[in-house]
């Protein structure tokens, strides 16, 4: 399943009408909707508010995409000789959907890097 993040708002996507009566003065309470207007209440779409994706460093900082990072280990990188030495930068980087343990980068020397998380540092 991909969640893109503009799922995510405007909040007023995520109060649809009332099922009930079909105003949509509803608002979400916890897990619920509630109609101000009847009272009605109703169970959120689980999927609807399922969280985005937190890609996390090496030390649990979470990463976003731009973001500059550095390799803390000496990396094979598959299909090329060139292995990716440890404190290698990688400067605006991109996110994987669904994907929290890979980012994609470029370093100077290699391009098109796709790179555990586990292995990098927020710099
Ligand atoms: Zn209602």
């Amino acid at each position: 399943m991909a969640y893109s993040t503009r799922l995510f708002f405007p909040d007023a996507a995520m109060t649809p009408a009332c099922p009930q009566c079909g105003l949509d003065n509803t608002y979400v309470d916890g897990a619920m909707q509630v109609c101000a207007d009847c009272g009605f209440e109703w169970a959120t779409a689980g999927e609807a508010v399922a969280a985005a994706t937190v890609v996390r460093d090496c030390n649990g900082n979470p990463l976003a995409a731009g973001d500059t990072v550095v390799v803390i280990r000496d990396l094979k990188v598959r299909g090329s000789s060139i292995p990716l030495k440890q404190g290698t930068v990688i400067r605006g980087i991109r996110l994987v959907d669904d994907d929290a343990e890979h980012i994609e980068g470029h370093s100077e020397k290699i391009k098109g890097l796709v790179l555990k998380t586990c292995f990098l540092r927020k710099a």
